[in-house]
């Protein structure tokens, strides 16, 4: 029985999870994790983060064959450029193998113990873990970490089949290119998954209720992105609800109402329902062990040390509050475990960077100009253009900028969004920044590699304190539009 005896026991194996138990062991806790899937690594490595940016970067390849390397003086002859979808598909599960095996040896080499089987409180001290055999051994742990991610949201109107109208996991796995794709949702995960279709020769729709995609998101920049999106012949419905839908000579047809109230038809091979995820925790008998979470939204409720309403069970990534992200729920594992061990760390929310993988990838940290707007806060901003930028012209990939807002008063950073080559990696500065408490002097005093994508996030910085050497004088720039 001893052997089945923790310090600490953490339930799921993704990014928070995995992260949590090496942290434990690191700090020196006897840690086990529990994992009901063979392959650890939760929903990123298996069927989010990574699939997603291996096909991204595949089709994104295709593409760049198809019609951008002309651009570079390589001919290339069209007829022999064809696609190779299960060639494709098979690099994206053996990165996914690689990333998976990788956290099983990480884990390993940490001593902490792993269990293959599904997790379930029975009181505050003890889990009983169900085997894929169908049988069960009991866990004691001193304390515990919950950490089973989340799902994808169902719509009741258009529910999975599993071949027709399908969630993210089906999309990142379509054994052929439908011929037309419907995505219902303009978050991150529709707009990723409806430009990989693209390019592999879909004709993409998007159907979105708000008014704006990435409805979280800066409106003008999510505006600019809808713009270059459409350029590149993605179709974006916003304001647009879906009212029903059925299954016709063997297409989808589905019934929404846009802007004006009229019923209209979007006929279809294929739907993916991209419409929200929610915190996952079937089966993990919170009740029983008198956790306490929010009925409607279903997220466990924590306090600032991440433990629940319960002494000894704490709660991390996707099923707590916050943006569901990998990164997000990683520094969530890690400062739970400190918690665990009596330090105190600390996650800074307002510096978690939220990435949307399109091309140009879009970037954003900290505040956003309606956040401030709203707030009647007072805000100064700069924006620097790709299209001014060396580098950014070498690759062919001047669409986008960085824009980055401050306090007026005492010129500190409160945000950034950048859209534009490379923003994911570019993002990384200024969220340092923001997290010293930095400001646009900081950045700008910095002297950037020439030529680089990171001289527009000086540049940008420049143009806040007002002497931007690469953008053009304010009133040019007005009267550049006005022409
Ligand atoms: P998860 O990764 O969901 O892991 C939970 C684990 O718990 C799972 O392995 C599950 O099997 C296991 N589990 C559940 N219940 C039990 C139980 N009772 N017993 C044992 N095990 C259990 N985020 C980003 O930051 N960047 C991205 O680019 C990005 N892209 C994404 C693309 C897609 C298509 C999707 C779907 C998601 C994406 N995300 C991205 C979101 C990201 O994957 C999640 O935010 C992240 O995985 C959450 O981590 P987690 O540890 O909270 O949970």
């Amino acid at each position: 029985m001893d052997n089945n005896k923790f310090d600490v026991t953490v339930i799921g194996s993704g990014p928070g999870g995995f992260a949590a138990a090496i942290r434990c062991a690191q700090l020196g806790l006897k840690t086990a994790i529990i994992e009901k899937n063979k392959a650890f690594g939760g929903t990123c490595l298996n069927i989010g983060c990574i699939p997603s940016k291996a096909l991204l970067d595949s089709s994104e390849m295709y593409l760049a064959a198809k019609s951008k390397m002309l651009l570079h003086g390589v001919s290339i002859d069209q007829n022999d450029v064809r696609l190779d979808l299960g060639a494709m598909m098979a690099r994206k599960e053996k990165i996914v193998s690689k990333m998976t095996d990788g956290v099983k040896m990480l884990l390993a080499s940490y001593k902490v113990e792993t269990f293959e089987g599904k997790g379930r409180l029975k009181n505050s001290r003890t889990i009983s873990v169900e085997k894929p055999d169908g049988s069960a051994i009991e866990i004691e742990s001193g304390k515990i970490i919950l950490a089973t991610g989340s799902v994808p949201a169902a719509l009741p109107m258009l529910p999975f089949d599993g071949d027709k109208i399908v969630d993210s996991t089906g999309a990142l796995s379509f054994k052929s290119v439908p011929g037309k794709l419907a995505i219902i949702g303009a978050g991150a995960i529709g707009l990723e998954i409806g430009s990989i279709w693209k390019r592999l020769g879909s004709d993409v729709v998007i159907i979105e209720m708000m008014d704006q995609i990435l409805p979280h998101s800066e409106s003008s920049a999510a505006a600019r992105l809808a713009m270059i999106l459409i350029k590149q012949g993605l179709e974006i419905r916003v304001s647009t609800t879906l009212m029903s839908y059925e299954i016709k000579d063997g297409s989808v047809v589905l019934t929404v109402s846009g802007k004006n109230g009229a019923p209209e038809i979007v006929t279809c091979d294929r739907v993916l329902v991209a419409a929200g995820r929610r915190p996952f925790t079937e089966g993990l008998g919170l009740s029983e062990a008198g956790v306490e979470y929010d009925a409607k939204s279903g997220r466990i409720e924590v306090g600032n040390n991440f433990e629940t309403g319960v002494p000894g069970i704490f709660a991390i990534g996707d099923i707590i509050r916050g943006p569901m992200l990998a990164h997000k729920a990683q520094e969530e594992g890690s400062a739970a475990a400190e918690f665990i061990s009596g330090k105190f760390p600390e996650v800074n929310y307002d510096t978690i960077p939220s990435i949307v993988y399109t091309w140009p990838e879009y970037a954003s940290v900290g505040k956003s100009e309606d956040d401030l707007a709203k707030a009647g806060r007072k805000y100064k901003t700069g924006k620097s253009q790709f299209g001014a930028n060396g580098r950014a012209m070498a690759g062919d990939n001047t669409e986008g900028f960085v824009k980055i807002i401050s306090d007026p008063d005492n010129d500190m950073l409160l945000g950034a969004q950048i859209i534009g080559p490379g923003a994911s990696e570019l993002i990384a500065e200024i969220s340092m920044v923001l997290n010293y408490k930095g400001t646009c002097e900081d950045i700008a005093g910095t002297v950037h590699a020439h030529p680089t994508l990171s001289e527009v996030t000086r540049e940008a910085a420049m143009d806040v304190l007002g002497r931007s050497i690469h953008s053009l004088p304010k009133r040019l720039e007005i009267r550049r539009g006005e022409l």
